[in-house]
């Protein structure tokens, strides 16, 4: 009877176990599917940076943007701590979509590979490039916190910013709703970095 109970238990663990699993399966999958649904793209490949953030590509991501990506996310992490924002401060709490970038200059000539996106709260403002705006990184998801970020092949300073700036808006978000909502959208003035 003792031996049964254990089974029980076990076999019961285990289900526990396989639905966590199976939950967290199921949340990135959701995650995939809408930052394909915001750029248009279908990100084929999934890699780890060298310090352990989930990232996915359009094409396998380079180890240039791998590390670029490791660099933002540790300015990330001193400057939250700096502000005594402790919660999501691991390299695995992030989740990176490269995307195939829709502009690789911005209007001034300046390479600038950024994403078209949907205008949103963006319409009418100078953003608007009619219906979609230009964007070089964005948010998609706050559980696993997820963004967005063009490919680059050069100019990798430019990928640690974005992936700091990205990351700004979800530390916050998981830290300090108050100023979180204060600065989420940028259609009302203020941009990055938002953390000094
Ligand atoms: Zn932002």
């Amino acid at each position: 009877m003792k031996r049964y109970n254990f089974l029980i238990q076990a076999a019961f663990m285990s289900l526990a176990f396989l639905a966590t699993f199976h939950e967290a399966g199921a949340q990135n999958r959701q995650v995939v599917a809408k930052a394909q649904s915001v750029s248009g793209d279908r990100f084929a490949f999934a890699a780890r940076s060298p310090k352990g953030a989930n990232v996915y590509g359009v094409n396998r991501p380079s180890a240039a943007m791998l590390s670029a990506i490791d660099r933002g996310l540790i300015n990330l992490f001193a400057v939250s701590r700096k502000n005594g924002y402790n919660r999501r401060l691991s390299y695995s709490d992030y989740s990176i979509f490269i995307a195939r970038a829709d502009r690789n200059t911005d209007s001034q000539g300046k390479y600038s590979p950024d994403v078209a996106v949907g205008a949103a709260q963006y319409a009418g403002t100078g953003y608007d490039q009619g219906g979609y705006i230009y964007a070089a990184g964005m948010v998609i998801a706050f559980n696993p916190g997820a963004f967005l970020i063009a490919d680059h092949s050069k100019d990798f300073q430019r990928v640690s910013d974005l992936v700091r700036y990205e990351g700004e808006h979800l530390v916050l978000f998981h830290n300090d709703r108050r100023r979180y909502s204060q600065t989420a959208d940028h259609s009302q003035g203020g941009g990055h970095p938002i953390l000094q």
